[in-house]
């Protein structure tokens, strides 16, 4: 089937088996399994954006000399799409994803795509692999990226650009489902630092983290939690999820955005929460001697980290060079569930929507 929509995303759709969504999502581990289909979009200096289209999943192929294979020119984003209990399918602020998607492009010299477009295509591929969404505790990760596909080893911004969406159905992020997570505070390697790439959601950033989350596995912790660059002494975020600390149900504080830190839609989301229920959030430097003694003294009663794929996830025990301690009963606390029973609410279309944050997606 050949059909063209009115921004002309060419729709090329491959006859499937219908999935197996209850044998998938028993096998353990993220972004393992994928849909059928996949978008693909060009752009080149001469032509722009063109061709693009929603075609069958496939391998991509790549010139070796293509450029983000040598310096790493390539940004992604990260969304769910979710099956509401009367089969509809949403999505969650989207055009946040589209905009952070362009703020990370400007920062790599890379090329924007309209809005439209890239919410189009993600619209599109959602509509195709509809079956593919999980009901439930599950949803479709979405993971839209562009990377420079210009054969070229000379160092400049490249001139061709591939733009790509696949899907992968999920269940619980973490192995542990609600259980907290443990935390290694890196001291020596560091995520960004300013006038670095910490605000872009590039590639680069995760292969400089890999090294301190895999001293995190070998010291027994979960995840890594990264101190500034330049003191290695303030708060900054997990390798791929930001940071809120709450402190006596009052408040919460998260570190402030300052460009070596992702601008979570999430982080955005559960302060706008928070706000809602009368809690006062402050943006602020955290520095770890605070966290370690607010944690003693009892003022710190949960933390808990955040982002698209695990949502919130409470943070237990805190690992670093000289000991560790434990954030409130080590376990996920009361605060966060509720937190995240409220943001999983809406993002799967079962409560209020008085923001406005749900995108509901016709299905044709
Ligand atoms: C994607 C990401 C986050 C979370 O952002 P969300 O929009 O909430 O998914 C946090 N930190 C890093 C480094 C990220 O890449």
């Amino acid at each position: 089937m050949t059909t063209t929509t009115e921004i002309q995303i060419e729709l090329h759709t491959s006859p499937t088996s219908q999935p197996d969504l209850n044998r998938l999502m028993e096998a353990p581990g993220f972004g393992k399994v994928f849909t059928d289909h996949m978008v693909l979009a060009r752009w080149t200096t001469d032509k722009g954006w063109h061709d693009a289209k929603v075609t069958a999943r496939r391998p991509l192929l790549i010139d070796p000399a293509a450029s983000v294979l040598h310096y790493a020119q390539e940004v992604f984003e990260g969304m769910k799409a979710y099956r509401a209990t009367d089969d509809r399918i949403l999505l969650f602020r989207p055009e946040e994803n589209a905009r952070r998607f362009n703020a990370s492009a400007d920062r790599l010299a890379m090329p924007r795509i309209p809005e439209e477009l890239f919410l189009k295509a993600v619209e599109q591929l959602v509509r195709i692999d509809r079956d593919w969404i999980p009901s439930g505790d599950g949803s479709l990760y979405l993971r839209p990226f562009m990377y420079a596909n210009e054969p070229f080893l000379g160092v400049r911004a490249a001139e061709d650009y591939v733009f790509c969406v696949i899907a992968s159905p999920v269940g619980a992020y973490f192995k542990g489902g609600a259980k907290a997570v443990s935390l290694w505070v890196e001291t020596g390697y560091a995520r960004a630092a300013a006038g670095g790439t910490g605000a872009a959601k590039c590639g680069g950033n995760y292969a400089a983290s890999l090294a301190a989350q895999a001293e995190a596995s070998r010291r027994g912790c979960d995840q890594v939690v990264f101190l500034d660059a330049a003191e290695h002494k303030w708060v900054e975020e997990l390798g791929g999820m930001n940071v809120f600390f709450v402190m006596g149900y009052g408040s919460l504080v998260t570190p402030p955005l300052g460009g070596t830190i992702l601008p979570g839609i999430t982080r955005a989301s559960i302060i706008t929460l928070a706000g809602e229920r009368g809690l006062r959030v402050e943006e602020r430097p955290y520095s770890f001697d605070e966290w370690r003694q607010d944690a003693a003294s009892g003022k710190l009663v949960e933390a808990f980290a955040c982002g698209t794929a695990a949502v919130l996830a409470g943070i237990g025990l805190v690992r670093h060079a000289d000991g560790e301690f434990v954030v409130g009963d080590g376990e996920t606390g009361k605060l966060t569930a509720e937190l995240r029973r409220e943001l999983v609410g809406i993002q799967k279309g079962l409560a209020e929507d008085k923001r406005d944050w749900a995108r509901w997606i016709a299905s044709d």
